[in-house]
């Protein structure tokens, strides 16, 4: 199975999710998560991506990160909220059933 229990993302994870994407204004990092429209920074000039990028570029990333809600996001090793719930609703079920059948397992 390839869901990720805990956040691997170095500059954290939505708090929802656990994911990040990148997005930058002149030299800020944002990272986001358009599933939950939530932002955070990442720091300023940490990577030289921006170098190659317009005043067009920053402008659309700008209007974009204007409508995500700013948060704290979770850290790298923190558990998934998302993925615990999932996980923890999958376990229940399983216990379900194998009390239906009559604990036999
Ligand atoms: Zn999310």
């Amino acid at each position: 199975m390839s869901t990720k229990l805990v956040c691997e993302e170095y500059f954290g994870g939505c708090p929802q999710c656990g994911e990040a994407h990148w997005a930058n204004v002149h030299k800020s990092h944002w990272c986001f998560c358009p599933h939950h429209r939530v932002r955070w920074s990442a720091g300023e000039n940490i990577f030289s991506s921006w170098h190659s990028e317009t005043e067009a570029d920053w402008r659309r990333n700008r209007e974009m990160l204007s409508q995500y809600r700013e948060v704290k996001p979770i850290e790298m090793g923190d558990p998934i909220p998302m993925a615990i719930e999932a996980e923890s609703s999958v376990t229940a079920l399983l216990r379900r059933i194998a009390g239906q059948i009559g604990g036999a397992a």
